[in-house]
């Protein structure tokens, strides 16, 4: 499991988003809300760069972050 805090933060109480990596999903979330997306592994093979044989984790981010900002709005 690898786990490390995010330099996003949390649209609802400010806490930095923690980022969690599981056998089967990655996750984006707050501790502090308890909310948290969830991108299966699956789905994100779309962010692996064939070209730079790496994951663009920015991207990932930016969408997982992007999925957070409006579970959060939605409570
Ligand atoms: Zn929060």
């Amino acid at each position: 499991m690898i786990t490390f805090k995010t330099t996003y933060t949390c649209p609802a109480c400010g806490s930095r988003l923690v980022f969690l990596e599981d056998d089967d999903n990655v996750w984006l979330g707050c501790d502090r809300c308890a909310t948290y997306v969830r991108l299966s592994k699956r789905e994100a093979r779309r962010y692996w760069n064939y070209t730079a044989h790496r994951v663009l984790w920015r991207d990932m981010l930016e969408d997982l972050y992007g999925s957070f900002a409006s579970a959060v709005v939605r409570g």
